[in-house]
């Protein structure tokens, strides 16, 4: 645990536990997960010790106010005013007169080395159990600076004088006072997504808004980009301009209605290379030859998954290898691919018989490798990427707008060219855009669910299960024009009725489908406010998601505080793009950029750098995900992992895109194995100075559902960290340095200007035009 402050008994040795203690434990059994405000107690005529705990894990970097009270019945806790534990347990007085001299009060830890890492704002001990209507009124108004004087309150401090209050413990150190920059804000600014959702799009109270809001879906104009692959010669399109075309004009008629305007780029590329090759949508290369037929890469041109979907044999095996000959029957991995005649250019035409996935002349690439060559940029436009696919029934693949791909070269839509700007399969590509902007499927909640306990669960139409809309009525998937047949439906629901089957969402063909719903379209507005602002020419900044709150009053004013527009960003787009990362108390941040573990570079440093460049994207903290780094994913599959050996362990060595001098530095750690607790998995961080210097920062202690936040001191720039772990299978999401406030770095940049309307006006005029950071406006 770790703890903030508590009441302990010196004199008794025979029970140490006597007192109170207030802090944050795991409260998960495996200790690296779940940390949570707890307060424990136990009188002194008690058995045993009593602790409540919160109702949910802290939020880090967010002040909480904290109370709990003990009245000689009750325990209780309360986290912003809201009472959120309690217990009878405990009962009568804590401590009787006779021991009151043995009473210690410790702050910011114990004397077992349980300390608190973290800021205090101001701390108050009463003699009364405050009743929960004082506590909100404390929370509310700060009330504490005017209760000075009440006669219960036994101890209030700030901090101001903490040398003339207090001895220091261990260490002979006082905690240290930190100015604090930034505006104390009242207003929540923590707009959660349902459990089953990811984004602040998903918020109820921000898509409601964008649903009856008309100015939240004003039109909004998108670029995208058709990527059409020729030949040298500039001959063979993969697709048609007929097909481009016609598809252009089918989605502006589309998306025209909802107040979505596409805007078309086509880029042609010349490279007979690609153009000859196969490209499949949705097979992981790695799979061919592996064994298992799998019908995602079942294709005459993979040689049928390498081999794995054919049962034929290679009857004159040992004649027919290496015999200068690309003998079909032996091309297979069963038979090394005939022993490398059908991977050899010399000796045929190895775009149509080279189905080995290790050579460089294999007849196919996958959508990933060929996005990887191209190389293009995914922040200006939506890219539209071709694949054909072995499986008739995948039309389109895209990248959805939480994807940490999804503004990168990686993201984009995949396309089945056969279905593309050709009549009857143009829902395609609606369909597929629908995704890319925060759709799911109709039957997302029915269909797509893992078990009939899965959150997203949908058995009434809601913006907070299945496809995160009230409008569409569950349904199983299918593909019917009509609502499906009686179902047999493992959980229980078998009464569909009135569902979406002409919606573009649903898996229907072109003749049925028709339309989407409002709160489709409120998600599309949404997402393209909160992620995809830079395919759209338009500079203007996106909406307030909700509207400003009162936070304060008198019986002369009122105090308005409202967040920052939905794409988080404080200043003008217009400048430049250091902007986007200064904060609204102009300190910077800096994502690390690229990864390098030493000794593996060559197995996996290219995939990491597109993994790891970017803020965390893991969707489901403290599992295992593909979007980390983790020791084991630098091995192939092939070979027996390696320890990570002590002393040292693995590390992983970290980049920042812009050395700075760093105020704290921010960790994602998302996954830690079973055998560690929080304090076993991070061994030590090292920051790496531009200087050459090399600063260690010791072990720390990680929580695999909260960001791991180091104040640190540096004098000078860091450009990079190295994260050392004795743990093979810990995986780390992502990783920030921050500057301090007021960083010079964000001085030329101009904050966005916010204009107050109110009904009735204000007292003084009827519009106020706010131009600072503060977000607050005094009525
Ligand atoms: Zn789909």
């Amino acid at each position: 645990p770790s703890i903030y402050i508590g009441l302990y008994d010196k004199c008794s040795y025979a029970s140490r536990d006597r007192g109170w203690i207030v802090g944050i434990q795991a409260v998960s059994d495996q200790g690296y997960m779940d940390a949570r405000f707890f307060f424990s107690l136990k009188t002194d005529r008690a058995y045993k010790v009593t602790t409540i705990t919160a109702h949910q894990r802290y939020s880090s970097n967010q002040w909480t106010h904290l109370s709990v009270t003990y009245d000689r019945r009750q325990m209780k806790m309360y986290v912003d005013g809201a009472q959120v534990a309690v217990s009878n347990e405990q009962s009568g007085d804590l401590f009787s007169t006779l021991t009151r001299k043995c009473k210690i009060l410790m702050l910011g830890g114990n004397t077992s080395g349980n300390n608190y890492r973290g800021y205090l704002e101001h701390f108050n001990l009463w003699s009364q159990a405050r009743t929960q209507r004082e506590i909100q009124q404390d929370v509310r108004h700060q009330s504490y600076r005017k209760t000075n004087h009440l006669p219960q309150l036994v101890l209030y401090e700030n901090f101001d004088r903490v040398q003339t209050l207090w001895l220091t413990g261990k260490d002979g150190t006082y905690p240290k006072i930190k100015l604090s920059y930034g505006s104390e804000w009242h207003l929540d600014s923590s707009l959660a997504p349902p459990p089953c959702g990811h984004t602040t799009c998903d918020n109820v109270e921000v898509i409601t808004n964008y649903n009856h809001l008309s100015s939240f879906r004003q039109k909004k104009v998108v670029r995208y980009r058709v990527i059409n692959i020729y030949d040298d010669e500039h001959r063979r399109p993969t697709v048609t301009q007929l097909q481009i075309d016609l598809q252009h004009y089918y989605l502006n008629k589309v998306f025209g209605k909802y107040n979505i305007t596409w805007e078309l780029s086509v880029l042609d590329i010349k490279n007979s290379s690609l153009r000859n090759r196969l490209i499949l949508a949705n097979c992981d290369i790695g799979k061919i030859g592996n064994g298992n037929c799998d019908p995602e890469c079942n294709h005459t041109l993979t040689g049928y998954d390498g081999g794995d979907c054919l049962k034929g044999l290679c009857f004159y095996e040992k004649k027919k290898k290496r015999n200068g000959v690309c003998n079909f029957e032996c091309n297979s991995e069963l038979f090394n691919f005939d022993g490398g005649d059908c991977c050899n250019p010399e000796v045929t035409d190895v775009i149509k018989t080279c189905f080995n996935p290790a050579s460089p002349y294999r007849a196919y690439l996958d959508v990933r490798e060929l996005k990887n060559v191209l190389q293009l940029d995914g922040s200006t436009y939506l890219n539209i990427f071709f694949a054909n696919s072995s499986d008739e029934d995948l039309a389109g693949m895209a990248t959805w707008p939480w994807d940490k791909e999804a503004l990168t070269h990686l993201g984009g839509i995949v396309l089945n060219p056969a279905f593309y700007g050709v009549l009857g399969h143009m829902d395609t590509m609606i369909h597929e855009l629908g995704h890319s902007l925060g759709l799911f499927h109709v039957f997302r909640g029915i269909s797509e669910i893992d078990s009939c306990n899965d959150q997203c669960m949908e058995t009434e139409p809601s913006l907070e299960t299945g496809d995160l809309c009230a409008d569409t009525n569950p349904t199983p998937k299918h593909k019917l024009c009509q609502d499906p047949n009686p179902w047999n439906d493992t959980c229980g629901i078998n009464n569909f009725v009135n569902t979406p089957y002409n919606n573009y969402m649903s898996y229907a063909d072109d003749d049925c489908t028709d339309s989407f719903t409002p709160n489709q379209v409120a998600r599309m507005h949404c997402y393209l406010d909160l992620v995809y602002q830079s395919w759209q020419p338009a500079s203007k900044p996106p909406p307030i998601p909700v509207a400003p709150h009162v936070v304060d009053h008198t019986a002369e004013s009122v105090t308005l505080e409202w967040l920052p527009p939905i794409d988080g960003r404080f200043y003008d787009r217009k400048n430049n793009i250091v902007c986007s990362m200064c904060d609204s108390t102009m300190a910077w941040h800096t994502y690390c950029l690229e990864a390098t573990e030493p000794h593996k570079i060559d197995t996996w440093g290219l995939s990491l750098k597109s993994e790891m460049a970017s803020p965390p994207d893991v969707e489901q903290a403290c599992e295992t995900s593909v979007r980390t780094w983790s020791p084991v994913s630098a091995v192939n599959a092939q070979t027996v992992p390696p320890a990570c050996p002590e002393p040292q362990g693995c590390y992983l060595e970290l980049h920042f895109r812009y050395p700075l001098v760093p105020d704290s530095l921010t960790i994602w750690v998302t996954f830690v194995s079973n055998e560690w607790n929080a304090s076993g998995a991070v061994h030590d961080i090292k920051l790496l100075t531009v200087g050459g210097n090399v600063f260690s920062l010791g072990p720390q202690n990680v929580f695999c559902d909260i960001p791991l936040t180091i104040s640190l001191s540096v004098l000078e720039e860091v450009s990079g960290i190295q994260v050392y772990t004795l743990d093979e299978h810990m995986e780390i999401d992502a990783a920030m340095l921050t500057s301090a406030p007021q960083s010079p770095l964000c001085a030329e940049c101009k904050p966005v200007q916010y204009k107050l309307i109110r009904d009735p006006p204000f007292q003084k005029e009827s519009s106020v035009i706010v131009t600072d950071l503060s977000r607050r406006y005094i009525d």
